[in-house]
């Protein structure tokens, strides 16, 4: 929907809508859902489930369609990291689960490589569990791995998108260190679910459970979900949120709580990724761009083009998702007056000297109006 049809809730709220030319972050609202999930959820929204047969079917078809053992939706990488810490700790036993996050008898302890430290390694702490570091700076060696996994290690956590950085051991030798120690591996591939054919091959290359996060597949921005081990995913369904008032058990991930309408929006966009003409989509990025391009192309002191802006925020060359934008000094004031106006047009500025609008996030509809504020901002700079 283009920003500027906007105006009801939102402006009721006192929120100002915007026009989102960074990708995809979860400040800014995560994803949009496609029209035919948001119709689908019409359906969903007005009428009632069984949370726990919900869970439990869409968990198959999630397994099925990804070619894992087991699955379980859940409210987001994050909480897939922190469920699959608490199920891998307690082994789903009942008395355990309501115990946590005290870890007293239980195996409470999660080894991280030390290159491995990252932004989420404090989700697998929100079960209780404390981090073993192993291994330094310069990367670790498989017997310190096999010295680490003592009888206190529930897991090894194994963020994906770090896989062989600097000395560090890749999944396949954690995982060969791992089964000597019988000691699980959760792995974070939150964003790696493109291309889709990699979304199978890290249960392929031994892990026990992998999550992913559902806002880089244009889904919900508090959905995601957990493929794993047959066993390890039995304990994960026994720690989630679903039963805490009809069961017995005050089971650990009641504050996990989903939406029915995420649950199967989850799915539903899980479903479209997997079939979607992805080369289409990507030429269609490169076509947007190259119209921005071409419509900046009079602009003075501005060189336009093309580029891809990654998931983890680097730019590469090809294939297309962005305008780059080379401005020199006045890159700052480019962005603020994007930024500044109405609606506001939040663009990426970390790059010195340069301006970079993602593509992805833009509703084709609110191109031009792109196009016309950033004509208008590049006049004003160069006017000073
Ligand atoms: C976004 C992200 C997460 C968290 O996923 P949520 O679904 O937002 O909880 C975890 N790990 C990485 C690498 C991410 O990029």
């Amino acid at each position: 929907m283009t920003v500027s049809s906007l105006a009801g809730t939102y402006e009721r709220l006192g929120v100002a809508p915007l026009v989102n030319a960074c990708g995809i972050y979860t400040d800014l609202g995560g994803s949009v859902l496609s029209p035919s999930i948001r119709a689908a959820l019409e359906e969903v929204s007005t009428t009632y489930c069984s949370m726990t047969e919900l869970l439990d079917q869409t968990g198959q078809r999630v397994a099925e369609l990804c070619d894992a053992p087991a699955a379980r939706i859940v409210p987001g990488a994050s909480a897939g990291i922190a469920l699959a810490t608490a199920a891998c700790m307690t082994h789903g036993r009942p008395e355990l689960v309501e115990q946590l996050p005290a870890t007293t008898g239980m195996p409470g302890v999660v080894v991280q490589q030390r290159v491995h430290r990252y932004k989420y390694t404090r989700c697998a702490r929100l079960a209780g569990a404390t981090i073993r570091e192993v291994g330094d700076e310069t990367g670790t060696s498989t017997a310190q791995m096999a010295d680490a996994l003592d009888d206190d290690v529930a897991a090894i956590l194994h963020p994906a998108h770090l896989d062989g950085r600097d000395g560090s051991l890749r999944l396949e030798e954690v995982v060969g260190v791992a089964a000597e120690g019988h000691v699980p591996v959760i792995t974070d591939a939150a964003y790696l679910s493109y291309p889709v054919e990699r979304i199978p091959t890290f249960m392929r290359s031994g892990a026990d459970s992998v999550c992913f996060s559902a806002k880089y597949f244009h889904g919900p921005n508090a959905g995601g979900f957990v493929l794993g081990r047959e066993d390890v995913m039995d304990a994960l369904k026994q720690v989630d949120f679903t039963r805490y008032e009809s069961g017995d058990v005050r089971r650990f991930g009641r504050a996990y709580k989903m939406d029915r309408t995420t649950v199967v929006a989850t799915l539903l966009a899980l479903e479209e990724w997997l079939t979607m003409d992805h080369a289409a989509r990507w030429a269609d990025y490169e076509q947007r761009v190259d119209r921005m391009s071409r419509a900046l192309a009079d602009a003075e002191g501005v060189e336009a083009s093309g580029c891809q802006f990654t998931l983890d925020e680097r730019l590469i060359p090809e294939p297309v998702n962005a305008l780059r934008l080379r401005l020199g000094e006045r890159a700052p004031g480019v962005s603020a007056s994007l930024a500044l106006g109405r609606p506001s047009i939040v663009a990426v500025d970390d790059f010195a000297g340069e301006l970079i609008l993602c593509v992805e996030t833009i509703d084709p509809s609110d191109d031009e109006l792109v196009i016309g504020r950033l004509r208008d901002a590049l006049r004003d700079t160069s006017a000073t």
